[in-house]
């Protein structure tokens, strides 16, 4: 088994899913206690929500390097940035570092294939539905058209998971606010939904709705599990 290198931390909640899917899909593939091998650098939230609403991405691209190095250093055989919006720097973690980066836009891109679908909404932070970085290698990599939601919404969505739901807090009034706004997305041809924000899973579920979620969190997780596992079933 290989040993999962993860950046957490952004926000610890879904740190904490990310843990317990791999941990829990480790135990159902090799039985027994079998737990999966991982290192996690993790940070603080507050010093990187700080930046990034003061737009001094360039720190914040030293921190996301200098933590993948670390987990190069600690042993990882590759590495899992646990969090869509940091994905921006997703480039030059893999310039400055010489083990695998699992993507969290083509661990995504791998499902929505599968239903062979062409054109889907992405919900995230402002910095993920507003900017490229994510968008752009949809588009550019697999062919996958992204829509996004109105001004108001991508407001509404936004404050929700920097006052809610990276605090751990669940609103039942915000799961009918996303529902709304993943309806009027259907309606303006969305094939299906991507979660591109780690938290939004812990409040939307496909329970909620009758839309095809891609969540983004159980997907990048799965696929760390597959590419850990990968060496051990094949033998090699
Ligand atoms: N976890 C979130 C994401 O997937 C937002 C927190 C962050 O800005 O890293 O984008």
């Amino acid at each position: 088994m290989k040993t999962i290198g993860l950046i957490g931390g952004m926000s610890w909640e879904s740190s904490d899913s990310y843990y317990q899917i791999i941990n829990r899909q480790v135990k159902a593939k090799l039985g027994g206690v079998h737990s999966c091998r991982s290192l996690m650098v993790s940070v603080d939230f507050q010093e990187i929500a700080d930046l990034q609403h003061s737009g001094d991405w360039e720190k914040l691209t030293v921190m996301m390097v200098e933590a993948a190095q670390s987990l190069e250093k600690g042993g990882a055989d590759f590495i899992v940035l646990c969090t869509n919006t940091m994905h921006k720097m997703a480039e030059s973690i893999e310039q400055n570092t010489t083990i695998p980066f699992i993507h969290i836009a083509d661990a995504t891109a791998i499902e929505i294939k599968k239903h062979k679908f062409t054109k889907v909404a992405l919900l995230g932070t402002k910095f993920t539905m507003e900017q490229d970085f994510l968008k752009k290698r949809f588009t550019e990599k697999h062919n996958i058209e992204t829509i996004i939601p109105d001004q108001q919404s991508r407001d509404r969505i936004h404050s929700i998971i920097y006052g809610e739901l990276v605090k751990g807090i669940l609103n039942e009034s915000s799961r009918k606010e996303f529902i709304e706004i993943i309806d009027t997305l259907l309606k303006k041809g969305a094939q299906g939904i991507i979660l591109g924000c780690t938290e939004i899973g812990l409040l939307v579920t496909p329970k909620d709705t009758n839309a095809l979620l891609f969540d983004t969190t159980i997907i990048h997780a799965t696929q760390a599990v597959e590419f850990a596992l990968r060496d051990l079933k094949t033998g090699n």
